[in-house]
């Protein structure tokens, strides 16, 4: 069953699914904006929590010298720890609300 809405830039009244991407029939326009907004913002901050999470860890170039892979090693290991300890965590949280 399709419910139908009043288009807000033209006025005419337009078939709607309730997906807040429905475009009215007469002009094309987005019929809910307001969701669209919501929907984005959600989709932005999901987005922003994905990167926050992620690391970009070291590459380790064989063509290196030799100190700056030894160096470049000593980083990867802490950036591998410190993304343990952070899962870790996670993982205890999840544990002690659920
Ligand atoms: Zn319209």
């Amino acid at each position: 069953m399709s419910a139908s809405k009043k288009c807000p830039n033209c006025g005419q009244w337009s078939r709607w699914n309730q997906n807040p991407t429905d475009r009215c029939e007469h002009c094309q326009s987005i019929l809910d904006p307001v969701a669209v907004a919501r929907q984005q913002a959600r989709e932005e901050r999901r987005k922003e929590e994905e990167e926050r999470f992620s690391i970009k860890l070291i590459e380790v170039d064989p063509e290196d010298p030799w100190y700056t892979r030894f160096f470049k090693r000593i980083g990867l290991g802490l950036q591998i720890a410190f993304v343990s300890v952070i899962s870790f965590i996670l993982w205890l949280i999840a544990l002690l609300a659920g």
